[in-house]
């Protein structure tokens, strides 16, 4: 069977990774999204399970021991993990999953899985990207500052990512995120010995 596709999403905070991802996922039934741990706590709305499992440092720390994520990192203070069980099951029964991830998670990922494909989200401009962590309101002036110093570091590394995404209009964006994997499934891999191995089959028929 033909593995899923493990597409991974990463871009400074209020690019609008969260956004996009939601609409690709409503459009592109064919994808799963992967629930991430984390040790920070729930904002409102946000609900256990669905946005994120929300755990303590102990637990995460016992998970991390028992090599139960396939990347994890620190961001902004607290642990961040993707759960390895359900994304490696996904993938072998062919099903396609997304990650919304940091940079270091997606390095890891990357290193361990280099099938994947690792999409990065740029904001149009810097000021648009300060408007819109201002205009989001959920953080304090203390973390707006931290969030805004980081996303210039983390823009470095686009360079490491398969494709970069200009976030200048939400269906703009996912429409390209779709033309990419849409691409990608095509794209030829090691997995074309198996192509050329049933063309020589049917030669002999
Ligand atoms: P937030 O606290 O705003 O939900 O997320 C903060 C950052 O953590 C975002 O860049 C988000 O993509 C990242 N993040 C969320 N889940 C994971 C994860 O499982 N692993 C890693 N490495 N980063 C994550």
């Amino acid at each position: 069977m033909k593995k899923g596709l493990l597409i991974v999403v990463s871009g400074p905070s209020g690019t609008g990774k969260g956004t996009i991802c939601k609409e690709l996922l409503q459009i592109q039934k064919n994808i799963g999204l992967s629930i991430s741990a984390t040790t920070r706590n729930p904002r409102e709305g946000e609900v256990d399970g669905k946005n994120y499992f929300f755990v303590d440092k102990d637990f995460f720390e016992k998970e991390i021991s028992q090599d139960g994520f396939l990347e994890y990192a620190k961001v902004f203070d607290h642990y961040y993990g993707t759960p390895k069980k359900y994304v490696i099951d996904q993938i072998n029964d062919g099903n396609n999953v997304l990650l919304e991830i940091d940079v270091q998670g997606a390095l890891q990922v990357k290193k361990k899985y280099p099938e994947a494909v690792l999409l990065f989200i740029l904001p149009p401009s810097m000021k648009e990207l300060k408007n819109r962590i201002i205009g989001r309101g959920t953080e304090s002036q203390k973390d707006i500052e931290k969030r805004f110093s980081s996303a210039i570091e983390e823009i470095q590394y686009v360079k490491e990512y398969d494709y970069y995404i200009v976030n200048d209009e939400v269906k703009k964006a996912v429409d390209r995120i779709i033309n990419i994997i849409t691409a990608h499934k095509y794209k030829v891999t090691k997995d074309i010995e198996k192509i050329i191995s049933k063309f020589k089959e049917e030669c002999s028929c």
